[in-house]
């Protein structure tokens, strides 16, 4: 962490509102990446303060053991009434990687007692990014996050990113299942974008590919929406675009709209119902902030913004500006290629793409001095703002992104 410590003077944010945040010196920053994919409808939404507010003023925790609440029942009915078809039965968790996490677990132990106790392994993705507890990390496919954890880390069987080649991860996947049949539990990815290694896009061709080849084998597929839920990608889901329902859905992020963290990992009947029966079917698992009244209120007020205000609606002029100026890019010299989907954008630098390259830093510090927080990942410079940036904020935002590269790289 030396450079880090020598070089880096960190934002002190001291307030935030909308798609905007303040730091302790009074400056005001766009907020292009919503704090990590997470405040979809912007910062501090009074909504989801007031639904927060009026939730601690009753009632902060209870365990979910043997007690429940009304707040937690209400969320699971709205979340499955939007949720892919065939989605019926809520676990709630804490962030993207415990609802991860739930998913593998819950198609382990299906397995363990269903008779095939061998399907014991995974089919993930090539830069897939799953999240950050040692058993999602198994499931990761960034070299640089899995690394220091070798031998630790379970191993799992990796094929292809299709961001590389549909036809080719298609052919890998096929494969991997037909020779591994009565070994895997389940294909673990994310629709549609690869976030953490790059925004790295594929088409939904792909996805229903996957869909028809667990079907093929009865394996599950396990859909990690934990960024491209809630909207992000243009529909409520990404898997909406293939037109597929997943056996198993991660959604956080989003899902509690950048105020409190919070999960769910939501799943069929059909895999719920391997925990009915005996004693020892059950699923011996919970975290202590299991359905937390707080998030509940706040995730439940989420869902109600969308509906009401029509965020997907709202979205669409914005995401086709991005795709615009996006588009206009890949003609600059700097620029290696662009992709955009729904409300984000996203363009590699010319020179390499490791994970820890400088390029994208550059930018960063000229989009600083300009106004906005407009963090890279290695040589991706993307944009993922709030889905509620106004027109004029975001217009704001890409000419500061089209002044930085111009700056960083002339
Ligand atoms: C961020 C992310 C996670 C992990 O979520 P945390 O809340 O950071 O634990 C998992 N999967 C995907 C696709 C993510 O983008």
């Amino acid at each position: 962490m030396d450079r880090y410590r020598e070089e880096v003077d960190p934002l002190v944010v001291e307030r935030s509102e909308g798609a905007h945040f303040w730091d302790v010196d009074g400056r005001r920053f766009i907020d292009a990446n919503s704090s990590w994919w997470v405040s979809t409808l912007g910062h501090n939404h009074p909504r989801l303060v007031a639904a927060l507010k009026r939730q601690a003023d009753v009632h902060c925790h209870t365990a979910l053991a043997g007690m429940t609440h009304e707040g937690a029942a209400e969320l699971a009915e709205s979340l499955t009434a939007v949720a892919p078809a065939g989605l019926e039965h809520v676990f709630y968790s804490d962030d993207g990687s415990t609802a991860v996490e739930v998913g593998l677990k819950v198609a382990l132990q299906y397995w363990a007692q269903s008779g095939r106790p061998d399907r014991n392994r995974f089919i993930s993705l090539e830069d897939a990014f799953h999240g950050e507890t040692i058993g999602v990390t198994g499931v990761g496919g960034v070299e640089v996050f899995r690394r220091p954890f070798a031998g630790v880390v379970p191993e799992h069987f990796r094929i292809p990113s299709p961001a590389s080649g549909e036809d080719a991860a298609a052919a890998a996947l096929e494969k991997t299942l037909e020779e591994n049949t009565d070994r895997i539990a389940a294909v673990v990815l994310e629709p549609l974008v690869q976030g953490a290694s790059g925004m790295r896009m594929y088409g939904p061709e792909f996805l229903r590919t996957a869909r028809a080849l667990c079907d093929r084998h009865d394996v599950f597929l396990i859909a990690d929406e934990v960024f491209v839920g809630y909207g992000r990608t243009g529909k409520m889901w990404a898997c909406e675009h293939a037109g597929i329902a997943p056996d198993i859905l991660c959604t956080a992020k989003g899902f509690s709209g950048g105020v409190l963290p919070m999960a769910a990992t939501l799943m069929t009947d059909r895999v719920q119902s391997a925990f009915l029966g005996s004693d020892e079917r059950a699923f011996y698992y919970g975290h202590t902030f299991c359905g937390n009244p707080l998030g509940c209120a706040v995730a439940r007020e989420v869902l109600r913004v969308f509906e009401e205000e029509k965020i997907l609606e709202q979205a669409e002029p914005k995401a086709a500006r991005i795709a615009e100026v996006f588009s206009e890019l890949a003609e600059h010299p700097a620029v290696e290629r662009t992709r955009s989907l729904g409300m984000i954008g996203a363009l590699d630098l010319r020179g390499g793409d490791d994970y820890l390259a400088g390029g994208g830093w550059k930018i960063y510090a000229e989009a600083q001095k300009r106004g906005a927080y407009l963090r890279p990942m290695g040589n991706c410079v993307y944009v993922a703002p709030p889905l509620v940036i106004p027109d004029e904020t975001l217009d704001e935002l890409l000419g500061i992104l089209r002044e930085s590269l111009d700056a960083a790289t002339s």
